[in-house]
């Protein structure tokens, strides 16, 4: 730890551990948006592959392209013979250890199987000195990070016992080296520590663990975020972060109510946020705020009122215009959703795309009428059906659906209704350098110039640049991509423009 503290010390930061929070990473400099905090291999990590990430990936920088199969242990996967050398150190083990195992109980192995697997590999090899113990790369590291063993239930409590087992059956370790209730340990450890990697655009590739990073605390109001630039995780700042002062990233998506928030919070790591947001909950604000997000509309079409539940239980009250909608009523549209979104998920996910298109467009419409135009739901829904129409090739509907996610992530910066949103305007309902938002900008941008429509295109890929330059790093090789795009549409416009004077 002494040591950990010292190489983080040369990077102007300092680990504090404080009595409510248990360790929290300070800054002992300022950082400007943009600006790496701090950055790290993994300790150790593994591809995924499931349903919204079906391919197969290099074991060590997660591509997909040029794959080719272990030859000794037909279970992982290079991209090239580079990556195989890095990879080769931990895996010339881990290889034997897997073409041990039954055929048809490799196949079966899950991520967080082979990611515990490899951890113990890897300690052995750092015990044996094949692999140097530095300060940031140990296992002490590892051991320093939280279990939350007592607030696992009893059940769960059985299935990390089980994976355990597992694990110690592909080692085939003597009991003296294996200890499975520490195991089983380590497996809640990985539940609330380990990171998912995703790519630029934050699709999911694989699960890594960072354990220094794991030091970062989470914030509702983030002042940093965490991307990954191929296994490498990097921490940005994404406002001016005064020396002294806690670096935090959200863990989970801040586009929610704050019970939403909690709850997630709550489930996966086992504890109640008390950020600027989240100690809103239960006042005005934050009920107006839940309302609009995840609530329903005024029965008045015209009417842009949010609805809170009226005290004789009946329904639910315009706060506008005081119209009643009838409990009974939102009922039948619940149920009604939730048959429609089972049907739709089930033909998205058996490749039925023409029928998901229809039973994801009913959805919206049913939504429209029945939530607030601001609503997560609806959102998620137009994020579905924007990949649909992606898939099927679709530009114009895709760069319909795109621009009508935007503005739910821009929620802070919509003046259309400023008095009911003045307040989450004041909390900053995301952070302003919300990645996400900067990724559908992008998006946007690129389909607007597709279809031709270059100076739409133009203020498009702006917007994306201006946020994704200091969420994912400007010298990064999917900023400098942008860039490249964003010059080409200004020089096409600049270009229609003289020939329009012309004429
Ligand atoms: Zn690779
Ligand atoms: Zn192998
Ligand atoms: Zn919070
Ligand atoms: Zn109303």
């Amino acid at each position: 730890m002494e040591e950990l503290k010292n190489s983080l010390n040369d990077k102007r930061l300092q680990v504090l551990t404080l009595p409510e929070k248990g360790r929290c990473l300070f800054t002992s400099r300022d950082f400007s948006p943009g600006e790496v905090i701090i950055s790290e291999n993994p300790y150790v990590s593994v591809p995924n592959k499931n349903k919204e990430s079906p391919q197969w990936k290099c074991e060590w920088c997660f591509s997909s392209a040029n794959l080719k199969k272990c030859s000794a242990c037909h279970v992982v996967w290079y991209c090239s013979s580079q990556c195989q050398k890095s990879d080769w150190k931990l895996h010339r083990v881990e290889c034997q250890a897997l073409s041990k195992v039954d055929k048809e109980r490799v196949k079966s192995l899950t991520p967080s199987i082979r990611l515990m697997v490899k951890l113990y590999l890897r300690r052995k090899l750092e015990n044996e000195k094949i692999f140097p113990s530095t300060a940031t790369e140990n296992y002490k590291n590892v051991e320093a990070l939280v279990s939350h063993m007592s607030d696992v239930d009893e059940k769960q409590l059985v299935l990390y016992g089980q994976m355990a087992n597992l694990v110690n059956l592909i080692l085939q370790w003597p009991d003296s080296e294996i200890n499975i209730k520490e195991v089983a340990e380590n497996f809640s450890k990985l539940a609330c520590n380990a990171h998912t990697i995703c790519d630029s655009e934050l699709r999911p590739l694989g699960t890594g663990l960072y354990p220094v990073i794991s030091i970062i605390n989470h914030s509702c109001l983030p002042n940093s975020v965490l991307v990954f630039e191929g296994r490498l995780a990097v921490v940005r700042a994404v406002e001016h972060i005064p020396k002294g002062t806690e670096v935090i990233i959200s863990y989970v998506e801040t586009a929610g109510s704050t019970i939403t928030r909690q709850k997630a919070l709550k489930e996966q790591y086992f504890f109640s946020c008390t950020c600027p947001r989240c100690i809103k909950m239960g006042q005005s604000d934050d009920i107006r705020e839940s309302a609009i997000l995840e609530g329903y509309c005024c029965k008045n079409s015209g009417c842009n009122g949010f609805l809170l539940r009226d005290s004789d239980d009946k329904g639910f009250i315009c706060q506008q215009c005081g119209l009643l909608r009838d409990k009974e009523e939102i009922k039948y549209i619940v149920s009604e959703l939730k048959l429609m979104s089972e049907k739709a998920s089930l033909s998205l996910s058996s490749g039925h795309i023409n029928e998901a298109r229809k039973a994801y467009k009913m959805i919206e419409k049913l939504q429209v009428q029945s939530y607030h135009s601001f609503s997560i739901n609806l959102m998620r829904t137009r994020e579905t059906l924007l990949k649909i129409f992606m898939e099927m090739q679709d530009w114009k509907e895709a760069l319909t659906y795109c621009r009508l996610t935007i503005p739910v992530y821009e929620i802070p910066l919509s003046f259309a209704f400023f008095k009911y949103y003045i307040s989450l305007f004041h909390i900053g309902m995301y952070p302003r350098f919300h990645p996400l938002l900067g990724l559908q900008y992008y998006m946007c941008g690129k389909l607007e110039w597709l279809l031709g429509e270059v100076d739409e295109a133009v203020t498009s890929l702006t917007k994306a640049f201006d946020i994704l330059r200091i969420t994912h790093g400007i010298k990064t090789m999917f900023v400098t991509d942008l860039l490249s795009k964003l010059e080409e549409a200004r020089a096409e416009a600049s270009y229609k423009l003289r020939s329009q004077m012309e004429d």
